[in-house]
């Protein structure tokens, strides 16, 4: 497909602004650019037909099934669009007086209860535009905290070998040491080895619960009790919060701090870099080190956005990605106190059936009840067929379902890792079934087919390192000959 700029021809470009009758104003040389901005030039028609082109060749998930695992590709409402687009809500700047915005910081400081309410925890940090940003962040109040009280010793930072890897990575970006701590035979932290690894150099533990192979891990209150003991404080990475939300809080299973992955569980559209928001919440005990600027009621029932003294004490700004926070405002209103725990259990219903259509083919390597996602491994297929989990990833596109999340989590091989959210149908799962059952029976009668798969779309097998290493994310203009 050409770009917008190779389409472009020059002179027909669509000049249809008035003539101004505003006083034109003399810009000084020295502002004034050289060459002519390189604009594409075409008819109105032909940008509406390309951009209507590229957005066909995306997969979204109003596209069809998504089963991308720890993305939590579910519907998302287009009422919570309708919302963020008021005008009320996106004509105003974030440096208004506060008593020209009073609905606005209402909006936060409803969210912020919601949120305390379903995560068990006492306040939160709107700012991070992510989830690892939030990692960051949350990692950074524990920082503050352990050097408020002059406890300098702890550098390091324990997480399970089936993290997400920006667990690791936040640690090491805070400048902690990372432990990696191995699971044992149900997918759970294997308590021996958490034993062995603190002391007096843990600053705390990341964990999410379920955890990326959909395990919730039975001993949770001995491992966060393990961490308190030996002076640590506990991160929970909210990025599985949809397995629970409504039902178990992380607050209540010893976690200080943990992030939320709004665009996830609270339904904004996400993927392709954003935009999203991480909001972080934190016990009491690490309140006093929140960042950046906060929304507080006053004593006359009005509210205010206070900036902090130091500036540098900011890890966004203002208050995050506000829009994202409306969006997940419109979702738990309008899902309400028994839809959001309704949701939870038809997103763990939903895994649990399409692992149990598939279990008798696909390997389960931590088998038993999952949350809402599950973990099969293509090991067994890819030792008799040459076909690996990538070629039936890339099967599944020609199906019109898009890929799980594949080789990851690190600790099974050939992982594929799937999960269907509670907005699918059970028709839509049955499919899906069908089409991996297919899939199998094809690596066994023509293993070549799946190996050039896809064949139906527009881009087959990019070589994915070089893309994720050199991406080329600008037109170099050429003159045309
Ligand atoms: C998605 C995810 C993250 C990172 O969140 P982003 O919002 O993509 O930055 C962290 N941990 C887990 C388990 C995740 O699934």
């Amino acid at each position: 497909m050409e770009l917008i700029f190779e389409k472009s021809v020059s002179g027909k470009g669509l000049f249809l602004m008035p003539d101004t009758d505003a006083p034109e104003v003399k810009i000084s040389g020295k502002f004034m650019r050289s060459v002519p901005p390189k604009l594409p030039e075409l008819s109105e028609t032909e940008i509406n037909r390309h951009y209507s082109s590229l957005a066909k060749r995306a997969h979204g998930v109003n596209d069809g099934f998504y089963p991308l695992g720890s993305c939590t590709m579910k519907y998302n409402p287009t009422v919570n669009e309708k919302i963020a687009a008021y005008d009320e809500l996106t004509d105003i700047h974030p440096l208004q007086p506060s008593e020209t915005v009073q609905g606005w910081l209402k909006l936060y400081d409803m969210t912020r209860d919601y949120l305390c309410s379903i995560t068990g925890m006492d306040d939160v940090c709107f700012q991070p535009a992510a989830g690892a940003h939030g990692e960051f962040t949350g990692l950074l109040l524990i920082k503050s905290y352990h050097e408020s009280r002059g406890d300098h010793g702890r550098n390091k930072i324990i997480v399970p070998d089936s993290s997400h890897g920006t667990n690791p990575a936040s640690g090491s970006m805070c400048g902690y040491g990372v432990i990696s701590v191995p699971s044992n035979e149900k997918g759970g932290i294997d308590l021996e080895a958490l034993r062995a690894a603190v002391g007096e150099d843990t600053a705390g533990l990341m964990l999410t619960n379920p955890n990326t192979l959909g395990i919730f891990d039975e001993n949770i209150l001995e491992i966060t009790k393990i961490i308190h003991e030996a002076g640590g404080l506990c991160y929970y990475d909210g990025a599985n919060l949809n397995a629970i939300m409504g039902i178990a809080r992380p607050g209540d299973m010893g976690f200080d701090v943990m992030h939320m992955n709004l665009h996830k569980t609270f339904s904004t559209p996400h993927g392709g870099g954003g935009p999203g928001s991480g909001p972080v919440a934190c016990k009491q005990l690490l309140a006093p080190f929140i960042p950046g600027r906060r929304v507080v009621k006053k004593d006359d029932g009005g509210y205010d956005m206070t900036a902090p003294e130091d500036v540098k004490a900011s890890v966004g700004m203002f208050c995050g990605n506000a829009l994202v926070i409306v969006r997940a405002l419109a979702y738990l209103m309008s899902l309400g106190k028994e839809g959001i725990p309704y949701a939870a259990k038809n997103a763990v219903l939903n895994a649990n059936y399409m692992k149990a259509g598939l279990e008798d083919i696909y390997d389960v390597p931590y088998g038993g009840i999952c949350m809402h996602e599950f973990v099969i491994s293509a090991e067994k297929i890819k030792k008799e067929t040459g076909v690996a989990a990538l070629d039936i990833a890339k099967a599944l596109i020609d199906n019109d379902i898009h890929p799980p999340t594949i080789y990851f989590p690190l600790i099974v091989n050939e992982a594929m890792m799937y999960e269907p959210t509670e907005t699918e149908s059970k028709e839509t799962i049955d499919n899906a079934i069908k089409v991996l059952r297919e899939i199998y029976r094809e690596a066994y009668e023509d293993p070549e087919k799946l190996h050039e798969a896809p064949h139906n779309a527009q881009i087959k097998r990019p070589d994915e390192v070089l893309a994720a290493r050199q991406p080329v994310c600008r037109y170099e203009f050429r003159e045309k000959e």
